[in-house]
């Protein structure tokens, strides 16, 4: 049985980072570069009756992970992990969106990686512990936010392939800027011929370490092709859409419909997508959830009646999609100053992300 409530221990660092130097941080946050002077860490262990749970719930200083050489998560790579945020409010209170989504999906991929399910509460907990401890390395300037890193790893020592008895929760924090860096500017596409980046009964809907690094092959032939992002398709199906390395996609049409690729079991769910399509909803748009083809998309742009074509997600929220390169063929971008849509919904969930604008859903939660 695990207890769904835990009592955090407190080892505060003895060596928190000096005023100045994270104001210096601060002033330059990058994305992923720096990180935080406290880390939560939970630990589950299975009893000699069989019986798993987590326990030794901790707030400590943030630093090297000592691990025995033979952990699972080290060779198997029976790891996952979330992806969010916490923004400072203008009255400097500090919130999180949709953190219970994270948590349910943390518990689905746990699930998939035969990793144990974390209660929603020590989920919830933990965050709080975290930024409790670390509230001063919230950033307050506009696009920025503290992002929040939670993830669990198989540390038992031993090399049979079974699932770990053994398995640390952690959560790390690191203030964040724009993801793509400077202003919001159109991201260009590499599709990805070459690699998948998940198939059927895979582990693509996981947040799972596996898929980033099955995901980089691809990166790197993007990048040699002056290409920001990968798009991955599903080879079987007609080159259906499915997603980018790190974000879902959507396509605005001239009629106002929204279609997302469905989600088919190889595509991850994000929670900035089940937002837009809610939000998009309430505008009373039709959305759609279905395939969409690299053809359509092609097609569409070239008739116009694709208008926009946007990629959304934690780290880049909205951000339109440029154009798509396909081996030699370059599927040119729909008119950028059409952008409505992308950019009104943008300006809708940034608002509600940052206490701008009303949260019609109550999708915000005070940490
Ligand atoms: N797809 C993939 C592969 C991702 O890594 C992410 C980022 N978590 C997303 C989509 C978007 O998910 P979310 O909106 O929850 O950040």
């Amino acid at each position: 049985m695990t207890a769904t409530q835990l009592e955090f221990a407190q080892y505060p660092s003895a060596n928190p980072t000096k005023e100045a130097d994270r104001a210096a941080i601060l002033a330059n946050p990058g994305f992923g570069n720096h990180f935080t002077d406290h880390t939560v860490v939970v630990d589950f262990t299975v009893d000699a009756q069989g019986e798993g749970g987590w326990g030794n719930a901790r707030l400590e200083a943030y630093g090297p992970i000592s691990m025995d050489p033979a952990a699972a998560v080290l060779h198997y790579g029976q790891e996952i992990f979330e992806g969010m945020k916490a923004y400072r409010h203008a009255d400097g209170s500090i919130w999180t969106f949709r953190p219970e989504a994270n948590a349910a999906r943390l518990n689905r991929s746990a699930a998939r990686l035969a990793l144990p399910q974390l209660p929603e509460e020590v989920f919830l907990e933990s965050l709080r512990q975290l930024v409790g401890a670390d509230r001063e390395w919230v950033p307050s300037r506009d696009g920025e936010s503290l992002y929040l890193r939670p993830f669990m790893i198989a540390t038992e020592a031993f090399l049979g392939v079974r699932p770990a008895r053994e398995v640390s929760y952690r959560v790390i924090a690191s203030p964040a800027a724009n993801y793509f860096g400077g202003e919001l500017a159109p991201v260009s596409i590499w599709v990805s011929r070459n690699y998948a980046r998940a198939g059927r009964g895979g582990t693509g809907a996981a947040k799972c370490g596996g898929n980033y690094a099955a995901s980089l092959a691809a990166q790197l032939e993007a990048e040699a092709h002056n290409c920001k992002q990968v798009l991955f398709l599903d080879q079987f199906n007609n080159n259906a859409v499915e997603e980018l390395g790190g974000m879902n996609v959507f396509f605005v049409f001239r009629d106002g419909t929204l279609v997302t690729p469905a989600l088919s079991g190889t595509i991850l769910e994000g929670i900035t997508r089940s937002s837009i399509i809610q939000l998009a909803r309430d505008r009373g748009l039709d959305v759609q959830e279905r395939v969409i083809t690299l053809d359509e998309w092609r097609d569409g742009v070239g008739s116009g009646d694709i208008t926009e074509v946007f990629a959304c997600g934690t780290a880049a929220v909205i951000t339109p999609i440029g154009e798509l390169k396909d081996g030699d063929e370059v599927i040119s971008a729909p008119d950028p100053s059409a952008g409505e849509v992308t950019m009104s919904l943008r300006e809708q969930l940034l608002g509600i992300q940052t206490g701008k604008v009303e949260d019609p859903h109550g999708w915000m939660t005070r940490l």
